[in-house]
């Protein structure tokens, strides 16, 4: 397959995203071969560095992250730095000329993808720049990246996009979600769409429920000055968890192709049912931490963390239940939750079949375990299909049995990070795993209702779960109100060689 070119522009070359995370997905892809040489990027920020400077922090944090440093020397060799403000117009200019060199000395056909590692009260003034300045006028193709939150509510992402759209057309701008580069989120689709076993079942006839959990063991860190501005609905739920429900939800698409991919998740997102006024307290539940004891240190409550509002009403926690108004799905709830400082760091789907019609088996101490099949997405990666099985013995007695499947157990696999397989899609031109403005558009309106209703109504309750916790005990009751109850995580470990 021919290797793609491209000069990579990162703005916010010197932070966290780019060091934890672009650098070593880049080397990763260089070292697999997946890129040539025919590749170079650009590094900005304000702090004054060298080229060399920039070149060791690259490496740098490749060691950290991978620990290892074959070939480290030439991947460095290929990264420029630009000390540039990114608000002072005339630092463009020069950012161009090196930009029109780098073109030139690595054979790169005028492809440019411009990817903004910053706070994104940079991203408007940046790309009206980028095209002022001449670096968008381009032979070759130009891509925008764009790190998430794209926007704060619909209206601030509507001026957002109509910003960037002024530069970028729809099918260049690439919003990363990173859940979407995940091995096991895109297994969702395979899982579904490939097994004979799988896809007659899924619908209402036969799945009781859906239930999604996204849990931190983390704190807000330092992240606390954005995330108390943001809080758990923003920050995970208009992204990443409607992400997953779209994903589980849609229609086999007709095609793999981006577009049809897409169409069927924003056909799901159509048909949630939305959540307002009063209808926010029984669909939703808020949560934010206090102290508590996590692996058994005490840790601070979330108003006690550094950058937060000793009085805030940010939540840290959400669980909710969500309806798909559609035929597949009428009546059947997915329950959603993710949180900070819970008591285990997991992202599980776990989607409970109804029972038999009727249990030859039953007993009034043992009733029958539901099917389930889980679908874990990280830590562990794989799948687990929960059976009843006869327990061996004289009597015709049921026990409940595990078929598990763990990535890892297969010899030689090692899944690639989220990031390293969204940087080579986007150097190919593959958007299908980044989230289209349509997408972005319906998952705010959706969140922005529940968000006025928390933000006109102080939680009194707060902090209701301790650090350490599975969230607040109103998160139990909104499954327990239908019958249902939250499967525990630490239930799921998947057996690995
Ligand atoms: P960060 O560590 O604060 O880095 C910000 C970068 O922007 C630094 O390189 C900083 O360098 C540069 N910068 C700030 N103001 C500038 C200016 N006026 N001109 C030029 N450069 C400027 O942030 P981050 O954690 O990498 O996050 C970047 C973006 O990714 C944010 O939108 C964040 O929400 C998103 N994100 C991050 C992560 C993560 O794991 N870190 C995960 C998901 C999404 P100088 O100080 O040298 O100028």
């Amino acid at each position: 397959m021919e290797k793609p070119t491209s000069l990579i522009i990162i703005f916010g070359a010197t932070g966290d995203l780019a060091k934890r995370k672009l650098f070593p997905s880049l080397f990763h892809l260089y070292r697999k071969g997946k890129i040539g040489n025919k590749f170079a990027v650009i590094g900005v920020a304000r702090r004054p560095w060298s080229q060399e400077q920039f070149q060791q922090h690259v490496q740098d944090s490749v060691l950290t992250s991978l620990g290892q440093a074959e070939d480290i020397e030439s991947f460095v060799q290929h990264f420029y730095y630009q000390s540039i403000d990114v608000t002072d117009s005339s630092s463009y200019v020069q950012l161009n000329e090196l930009a029109n060199k780098l073109d030139v000395q690595y054979d790169l056909n005028g492809n440019r993808i411009f990817y903004l590692a910053m706070a994104p009260e940079f991203f408007g003034t940046i790309t009206e720049h980028l095209k002022a300045d001449g670096l968008t006028a381009t032979n070759g193709f130009k891509r925008l990246v764009i790190e998430k939150p794209f926007g704060h509510d619909l209206e601030s992402a509507k001026q957002l996009n109509n910003q960037i759209r002024e530069v970028f057309s729809e099918d260049e701008i690439y919003r990363i979600d990173h859940y979407l580069g995940k091995e096991m989120v895109q297994n969702i689709e395979v899982i579904r769409f490939a097994n004979a076993l799988f896809e007659p079942l899924w619908n209402n006839r036969f799945i009781s429920n859906i239930q999604i959990t996204s849990s931190e063991v983390l704190g807000v860190e330092e992240r606390g000055r954005y995330y108390d501005k943001s809080g758990a609905l923003r920050d995970m739920v208009q992204n990443h968890m409607l992400q997953m429900v779209a994903l589980l939800a849609m229609e086999p698409p007709i095609r793999l192709t981006t577009d049809e991919i897409r169409s069927e998740k924003v056909k799901v997102l159509r048909a949630l049912r939305p959540i307002k006024g009063e209808d926010v307290h029984r669909y939703f539940v808020r949560g934010q931490y206090g102290p508590g004891a996590i692996r058994n240190e005490m840790v601070p409550g979330y108003r006690q963390e550094a950058n937060v509002d000793p009085e805030s009403n940010t939540e840290t926690f959400v669980a909710g239940k969500l309806m798909i108004d559609n035929f597949r799905w009428a009546g059947v709830p997915f329950y959603i939750r993710t949180g900070k400082r819970m008591s285990a760091k997991s992202t599980k789907i776990v989607i409970q079949f109804k029972d038999i019609p009727m249990n030859l088996y039953y007993k009034m101490d043992q009733p029958l375990s539901p099917n389930l099949l889980v679908i874990h997405i990280q830590p562990e990666e794989g799948i687990t299909l929960h059976l009843n099985a006869k327990k061996a013995g004289q009597n015709m007695e049921t026990t409940p049995v595990k078929l598990d499947f763990a990535n890892n157990s297969i010899d030689g696999m090692n899944t690639p990070e989220a990031y390293e397989k969204l940087l080579y899609d986007c150097m190919r031109g593959d958007a299908t795993n980044f989230t289209h403005w349509d997408e972005v558009a319906l998952s705010w309106s959706f969140v922005d209702e529940i968000s006025k209703v928390w933000e006109s109504t102080r939680e009194e309750k707060f902090p209701n779960y301790a650090a350490g916790t599975m969230g607040p005990k109103a998160a139990d009751e909104l499954l327990a109100k239908d019958g249902f109850h939250w499967w525990p995580v630490s239930d799921f470990e998947v057996q690995s060689k």
